[in-house]
């Protein structure tokens, strides 16, 4: 029982000049060919998603959007979001290797696993597409293990520097599911929203956590935000599977933010999370790729989870620490300690 890994890197969901490019995943693949890793990895092949699974998560009308907009040849879904002809099929496929992946996993037939996969999807909401994603892939897959493997309980730690407001928008109001996100938050950064005072509605009340970063929080930050707050609420939860959003553009090399986690610190966050999931729910634990835009950051981030996920005990980092401090989140933490604990 290893580690398995999903790679549909769609180049043909391509628009000259944007950040979110195929070019991002050729890079990833091939830097885990120069470190001869992927022999290590069973190779799970990419599938597409049946449209009743993409319906788990989203509306119809809003799946016939992209249909629509791919057979009229592509298109702008919004300011920043692409279409090509042949968006609908690949983003189809990236929601079902994902899930594809999590059916490996909740079979017993590997223990862990990533998918590097695009176009992105923690951005997608119920009924609209946003920030370069067209359907939620993380979240089908959420629903896809509750629905054919009656998995109760899913924690989704999002640790892309992005607030992850679609997955939030899909689970709501939504107690089966522990959504956590780590993020930079201020007024001009994307998407804006992702405050402390986001926690859910309804049922859901209390199930989303939002963890929003100054600029600047770096590796001691996010591990202290794992240990003082997300590890005591995972234990409370006793989810019964773990899912990644990982993102790698908190690194602080990464031109589209500016929060200093390094590939050091990447690494010992995918630890944390390996040992509260052999802890919680029998190692059942799968990474999905968001974004990252600076191809080594990202490359050397993921290859990094993939060593930490086969046990490798020590990290690649060439990019080493960012040349500015790190900012201090003590005082956040502690705020966000009294929200969120209980006494
Ligand atoms: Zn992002």
């Amino acid at each position: 029982m290893g580690s398995c890994l999903v790679y549909a890197p769609a180049q043909d969901h391509n628009e000259p000049g944007h950040p979110e490019n195929p070019g991002r995943l050729e890079a990833i693949y091939s830097l885990l060919k120069k470190e001869e890793i992927l022999g290590q990895l069973s190779i799970v092949e990419p599938v597409p998603a049946s449209i009743g699974q993409i319906e788990l998560v989203h509306n119809p009308g809003h799946v016939k959007r992209i249909e629509h907009i791919s057979i009229q040849g592509g298109g702008r879904v919004d300011a920043d979001t692409y279409c090509t002809a042949e968006s609908y099929r690949l983003a189809r496929i990236a929601a079902g290797s994902i899930c594809e992946l999590t059916e490996k996993i909740l079979t017993g037939e590997s223990k862990n696993g990533i998918s590097i996969i695009r176009p992105p999807g923690h951005h997608a909401e119920i009924d609209r597409a946003m920030g370069f994603c067209l359907f939620n892939n993380i979240a089908i897959a959420a629903r896809y293990a509750q629905k054919m493997h009656n998995i109760r309980r899913i924690l989704i730690i999002d640790f892309d520097v992005h607030h992850g407001n679609g997955t939030q928008d899909i689970f709501y109001s939504d107690p089966s599911v522990l959504f956590v996100s780590l993020h930079l938050f201020h007024p001009f950064f994307y998407p804006g929203t992702g405050d402390a005072s986001e926690n859910g509605v309804g049922d859901g009340r209390g199930y989303t956590i939002n963890i929003p970063f100054g600029v600047g929080a770096g590796d001691s930050g996010y591990i202290r935000a794992f240990s003082e707050l997300i590890n005591p609420l995972a234990n409370e939860f006793k989810p019964e599977l773990i899912l990644v959003s990982a993102g790698f553009d908190a690194h602080w090399i990464d031109p589209l933010a500016a929060a200093r986690l390094t590939l050091t610190g990447y690494f010992q966050m995918t630890q944390l999370i390996l040992k509260m999931a052999e802890k919680l729910c029998q190692d059942r634990l799968i990474f999905c790729l968001e974004g990252g835009y600076n191809y080594e950051a990202l490359s050397f981030g993921v290859l990094n989870v993939i060593r930490a996920l086969l046990g490798n005990d020590n990290p690649l980092d060439p990019l080493g620490k960012s040349p500015m401090p790190e900012a201090d989140m003590t005082n956040l933490l502690t705020q966000l300690c009294q929200l969120y604990l209980p006494e």
